[in-house]
């Protein structure tokens, strides 16, 4: 069976999470936001929901142990089976390293991780523009941060792994979800359903 397995990468406001969705239901495959996950899990009052909060709203990343069986539930589930793609996940080394073994461990893999660049005062002025809960000033210069330090390590890892493609963010949607699917189509086996 033909399988895409997608990551999506960059800082909070590069697009990623719109970009996930529309490439999603082009591919038909799950667009899966760790983000939202957390967001619906906070909004339901759930445990997860609980122990998620206060991290969710300071910027900060939720610990990995709360993330990381939510993970490969998801990638198990039946819908995951011909392709995924991840939206906010990895967020850091530790969570690339288990997300590595989990593939190997369940026979999937991922053909590309798209890394969407956007400058750092783009970003800000998008975030501001888009007004979630986490999107106030304080915060956002604290996810960025965060994403600096602990997500932008992921770049060079998955450059040595030859799995990288880095796609400017900042452009009009349309013309970045073009260049998207190009390196997706490319890269993959799912040329024949490129059809934007
Ligand atoms: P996002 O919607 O991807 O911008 O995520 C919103 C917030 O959810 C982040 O600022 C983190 O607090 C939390 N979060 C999302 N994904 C992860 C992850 N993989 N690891 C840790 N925290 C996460």
């Amino acid at each position: 069976m033909k399988t895409l397995g997608l990551i999506f990468l960059g800082p909070p406001g590069a697009g990623k999470g719109t970009q996930a969705s529309i490439i999603a239901e082009k591919f038909s495959i799950p667009h899966i936001s760790t983000g939202e996950i957390l967001r619906n899990a906070i909004a339901s009052g759930s445990e997860l929901g609980k122990k998620a909060r206060d991290y969710v709203d300071r910027g900060e990343l939720v610990p990995d142990e709360l993330i990381l069986d939510l993970i490969r539930d998801r990638l198990c589930q039946s819908d995951a089976q011909k392709g995924w793609i991840l939206d906010g996940f990895p967020r850091n080394l530790p969570q690339a390293h288990f997300l590595a073994d989990l593939l190997g461990e369940i026979n999937q893999a991922c053909q590309c991780v798209l890394n969407l660049e956007v400058r750092d005062d783009l970003l800000v002025e998008r975030l501001l523009q888009r007004g979630r809960k986490d999107d106030n000033e304080e915060t956002i210069r604290r996810r960025l941060g965060v994403y600096h330090e602990q997500t932008t390590p992921l770049i060079g890892y998955y450059q040595e792994q030859g799995t990288l493609y880095t796609v400017d963010g900042s452009p009009d949607l349309e013309v970045v979800t073009q260049a998207l699917a190009q390196v997706i189509s490319s890269k993959s086996n799912f040329n024949t359903e490129v059809e934007i």
